[in-house]
């Protein structure tokens, strides 16, 4: 049987890990390293479908905790399955719900059957296992599901994520076989082990060995520092086979996707353009912009003036501030439109980079006009 998804790696970039590659999905085909906004809801926030469309998303991400505790998994199924439901023909991906029962719900309990926890709308007692997390995503019907995974916090003890990594493995092997529609779901392992290399060895071993169509790295972007997440993706991306596509999970700041494609990641996913652009901050090629500011009341001049997007194209910063400051729902709206292309079209500048074998200079060209390399890093 074909899998659902399909990676073929078109070309390495000469001087770094980077690669070029097409992802073949029951809905698209398209050119990776790629960004996924993320609309955990079955929507990306303050974005229709169109505009995302408009943007050049290929692929967006849904979370199965969410939709199996609202509306539940049952009436998205009845509706046609997420494509139908949210009026969206292109991928989706869903993760397994594991990160949200460990990071929003109240109290839980791991046990090797699955997760008891209180879920985080009414205190209500669920529970998640391996299974159930795939029954759920055959449900809800994306391109790509994951596995549920436990992802502990990062600076666990090495005896605690010993045990979570082969307890983890035990879980993809169950979901596995749980799997319903694997010629037209692909599912995800998901390869923790935190900062330890020999356990994210074993983690990739283990999971490699299970022949899943593609693989991503959890358990990073959660609280630890920038190098020591390239450091873990450093001696992580090369466990995994070169003929199947590498997704690392919740980053989505410019110069982490920048260093995580140079380590040979294919897919990212982060709520950050989106979130932060209801703040009121702009992710702009000279660093971030909090156009709410006082200083922006008369800056009658674009968000990014080196930006084509809609937005930048038509609207002012004192305009956008006024909306904001207003509430005017259509002020977030151009906020987050403005950062999601903002990180997509960067994606399209790596791929351009990769093919072109100039990705250390794009690097160079794209820290530096962000300050990147100064004392304001922290404001990438
Ligand atoms: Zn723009």
């Amino acid at each position: 049987m074909e899998p659902a998804v399909k990676y073929t790696l078109i070309k390495k970039e000469k001087h770094t890990g980077a690669r070029l590659g097409m992802l073949e999905t029951p809905h698209g085909t398209f050119e990776t390293p790629i960004f996924m906004p993320v609309g955990t809801e079955a929507s990306v926030k303050n974005m229709a479908p169109e505009d995302l469309e408009k943007i050049g998303a290929t692929i967006v991400l849904a979370n199965t905790y969410h939709l199996w505790l609202r509306p539940g998994e049952d009436i998205v199924k009845e509706a046609g399955g997420l494509h139908k439901f949210m009026n969206w023909n292109k991928g989706i991906l869903t993760d397994s719900g594991g990160f949200q029962v460990f990071s929003l719900a109240n109290t839980r309990d791991i046990t090797e059957a699955g997760v008891h926890f209180r879920n985080h709308l009414n205190g209500r007692r669920e529970f998640l296992s391996p299974e159930k997390a795939i029954k759920i995503e055959n449900y809800l019907g994306p391109d790509i599901m994951m596995s549920l995974d436990e992802c502990p916090p990062f600076f666990e003890s090495y005896d605690y994520i010993k045990k979570s990594v082969a307890r983890t493995s035990r879980w993809a092997e169950r979901g596995l076989k749980a799997h319903r529609n694997p010629d037209w779901q692909a599912l995800f392992g998901i390869v923790q082990g935190a900062g330890f290399e020999d356990l994210r060895k074993q983690s990739a071993k283990d999971l490699v060995s299970m022949d899943f169509p593609g693989y991503s790295i959890g358990g990073l972007s959660v609280g630890e520092s920038k190098s020591e997440m390239n450091r873990v993706l450093d001696f992580t991306t090369p466990l995994l086979p070169e003929n199947k596509p590498r997704y690392l999970m919740g980053v989505g700041t410019a110069d982490s996707l920048i260093d995580g494609v140079i380590r040979g990641i294919d897919m990212f996913d982060c709520v950050l353009p989106t979130r932060i652009a209801r703040n009121g901050t702009c992710m702009t090629t000279h660093g971030r912009l909090v156009v709410k500011n006082a200083k922006y009341a008369r800056d009658f001049g674009p968000i990014d003036p080196d930006c084509d997007c809609y937005v930048c194209r038509n609207y002012s910063r004192a305009y956008i501030r006024h909306l904001i400051n207003a509430n005017e729902l259509f002020g977030t709206h151009l906020t987050s439109y403005h950062n999601l292309y903002f990180l997509l079209n960067l994606m399209k500048g790596v791929r351009q980079a990769i093919k072109d074998d100039n990705l250390l200079e794009f690097r160079e060209h794209v820290f530096e006009d962000y300050g990147f390399n100064k004392a304001n890093a922290k404001n990438f």
